[in-house]
């Protein structure tokens, strides 16, 4: 038995086939297109990777239950696009379509870092920050789907000005870009190697970036309450540098530190494949 997932971002869509535990067996990546060319590449890629009855498919943004993108900042076009009704009409298959960040968690959990918790949250710190929520065994998805958008928490009020439009969000301090910003424009892996050969600037602005992940990841775990917390998205190839420093301002930073046991802090396992493989494991799911 094999299932495919298919993850849409920003310039690339990657689609899987794996087996039931996550194992790919065939992989494509094709340009991401306009908003209005998505679901035939949807379907030509289904078509592609084939071989089974089901679809699982990611992508940025808010997406209701049955699959419809409200809204998707960050791909031009994307309003009110029925992607599952669409592809289930047309593949007549089953179709799953949820938030690319939600699925990436998905992944993680089922067969990447986060395997076999009961109670997690799983961190994604790319361009912007997104995430996925585990409790009581449960992915957690709200009311109407738009759960686990942790990017925009506010942890400033009033501050910088968040793609989103509103301020103060926590990615405008903790992700990828936000580490641009905090450095005055080098890339994440410049400053970290500026970091570990010991220039004080570079260090500098990691132990800054370092505390506002830490700040995010406290009162994530003061709401949730995880057993473990896995941080993955393009950051995390340097992330053993500041690992150190964001369980110490994590500690600091925790509600009643001293008198509870500490989520265990854990650097992805999926890579960018994440996304994917969360979109085919969803669908294992009945
Ligand atoms: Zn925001």
């Amino acid at each position: 038995m094999s299932f495919v997932g298919i993850d849409v971002g920003g310039t690339k869509c990657h689609g899987v086939r794996v087996d039931e535990h996550g194992l790919v067996l065939e992989e494509i990546r094709y340009p991401t297109p306009h908003a209005s060319d998505l679901v035939d590449l949807l379907e030509s890629m289904f078509h592609e990777l084939s071989g089974t009855q089901t679809l699982g498919v990611g992508v940025p943004g808010l997406i209701t239950p049955d699959g419809i993108v409200r809204a998707s900042p960050n791909m031009k076009g994307a309003h009110n696009i029925a992607v599952g009704p669409e592809l289930r009409s047309r593949l007549g298959i089953s179709v799953h379509v949820e938030n690319d960040a939600t699925m990436a968690a998905f992944g993680e959990w089922k067969a990447g870092a986060a395997i076999g918790a009961m109670n997690a949250v799983i961190v994604t710190l790319g361009t912007g920050i997104g995430g996925g929520i585990v409790m009581g065994g449960q992915l957690q998805r709200g009311a109407n789907g738009f759960a686990g958008e942790i990017g925009h928490m506010v942890v400033q009020h009033n501050g910088e000005l968040c793609v989103c439009g509103r301020r103060g969000c926590w990615e405008r301090y903790a992700s990828g870009s936000a580490l641009r910003m905090l450095s005055g424009g080098m890339s994440g892996e410049d400053v970290f190697a500026a970091a570990s050969s010991g220039e004080s600037h570079a260090l500098f602005v990691v132990a800054a970036f370092a505390d506002w992940v830490a700040v995010g990841l406290a009162s994530l775990t003061n709401i949730c309450d995880p057993e473990v917390i896995v941080i993955g998205g393009g950051v995390v190839q340097s992330f053993e540098l500041v690992l150190e420093s964001v369980s110490k301002s994590f500690s600091a930073a925790l509600y009643s530190s001293e008198s509870r046991p500490h989520p265990v802090l854990h650097v992805a396992a999926l890579g960018e494949r994440a996304g994917a493989i969360g979109c085919a494991l969803f669908m294992t799911q009945g």
